[in-house]
């Protein structure tokens, strides 16, 4: 499989200005409500589904420290870690040669220590990449600027500054190649991955990311990522529940894919897609809590792109849609009606493919099943009825 989006997460740094008696680690392991930093910045990249690949670069002998601070996240997405080297430079170089294996189409280069960068945010980075070579999330300067003078002062004119944060998004070979003709320059002396894109004569495109997206820097700056991550936590409370429901007849066939789950059988689902009703009805009730239509009107059985596609497709989009709006889905239910196949062996297999596919603790997820006592069309073995409730929360 070809990578499109490869994250570069730079956690190289010692961070001596955020260090105090209290915060004696680099500032990318400090523990913010509970977790290190670099573990909300990690999560907030795999929150979106257009996300493939993520490569932390450390530094020499932050191994142990960095383990540590990503235990419980259980996404291959995240590859191992990789050493950088002396300079920010040198570290995003080593990272992307590391990276170029695997030859990804873009890469977003950004600071372990910006834990709260937004998935809106993001959305608009991973958008501007499919027409711009370079994208720099940054924010309009809104403090008047001064400049000290030999003893006097003078005001800058700050129309069009902006301070440039990260992520810094690019076209991997472009990104890459600029890289090592740095090297071949000898200039070492670019504090940001625009600066050598800049000195390359590329256009780049500026996203505001917002004064959240700042980069923590001094001991209270954790007290700051802290309210931020805190708030939008809590601010979530716009609550919403769909309910999804589909059906599925019978036909000829030798297995039934249920909650991307492949189960033998002397009969199949017929659909237009791979059939799968449960994933279906997962699909309508996320969509149904994002009050944005169904799995017809996103995804139309009369076009013939979705014929016999895999259904883990559909829900992906529904997912990727509540995330577009900084939300969170907070529980699963599902329930599947048939009097065959028996599900109750496939449970746990289903509830660990629901949750890879929602990104979703399993613990959030409920798999249940039900006969409906031969009566009806569930009864008469003539198909598969699913039903399912979703909770997730929106921002205010
Ligand atoms: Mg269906």
């Amino acid at each position: 499989m070809s990578i499109r989006n490869a994250v570069l997460i730079v956690a190289g740094g010692q961070g001596l200005r955020a260090r105090t008696d209290v915060h004696s680690n680099p500032k990318q392991y400090v523990q913010v409500l509970g977790k290190a930093v670099i573990w909300h910045t990690i999560k907030l990249f795999l929150a979106s589904s257009k996300t493939d690949v993520i490569l932390v670069v450390i530094a020499d002998g932050d191994e142990n420290i960095y383990d540590q601070a990503i235990l419980g996240i259980n996404d291959k997405r995240l590859m191992g870690a990789i050493q950088g080297g002396e300079s920010r430079q040198q570290s995003v170089l080593a990272g992307l040669t590391a990276m170029s294996a695997s030859n990804p189409d873009c890469v977003l280069i950004h600071d372990a220590a910006r834990p709260c960068l937004t998935q809106q945010s993001l959305a608009k980075v991973y958008g501007s990449l499919s027409t711009h070579k370079a994208v720099l999330v940054g924010t309009p300067v809104s403090d008047t600027l001064k400049k000290t003078v030999a003893g006097s002062l003078e005001t800058i004119d700050r129309t069009n500054i902006w301070n440039a944060q990260t992520p810094q998004a690019f076209d991997f070979k472009f990104i890459f190649e600029v890289h090592k003709k740095a090297v071949l320059e000898n200039i070492t002396s670019f504090t940001d991955d625009c600066g050598l894109a800049e000195w390359a004569g590329q256009n780049i495109i500026m996203i505001d990311g917002g004064s959240g997206n700042f980069k923590i820097t001094n001991p209270e700056d954790f007290e700051l990522a802290e309210c931020i991550l805190k708030g939008r936590s809590i601010m979530l409370n716009d609550v919403r529940v769909g309910t999804g429901y589909d059906v599925h007849a019978f036909e000829p066939g030798d297995s039934v894919i249920l909650g991307g789950v492949s189960i033998p059988h002397n009969r199949k689902l017929k659909g237009h897609s791979d059939a799968d009703v449960a994933l279906h009805a997962i699909t309508d009730a996320v969509l149904g809590a994002l009050a944005d239509g169904d799995i017809g009107t996103h995804f139309p059985p009369s076009d013939p792109q979705w014929e016999g596609v895999s259904s883990d497709r559909f829900l992906i989009d529904a997912v990727r849609r509540v995330h577009d709006k900084d939300g969170k889905i907070r529980h699963i239910d599902l329930t599947i009606v048939c009097e065959e196949p028996k599900i109750a062996i496939h449970r746990p297999a289903m509830k660990k493919s629901i949750a890879t596919i929602c990104n979703l603790e399993e613990d959030r997820i409920s798999v249940k099943a039900t006969t409906s006592e031969r009566l009806g069309f569930t009864g008469r073995r003539e198909g598969i009825a699913a039903l399912a409730t979703v909770t997730l929360g929106l921002p205010e």
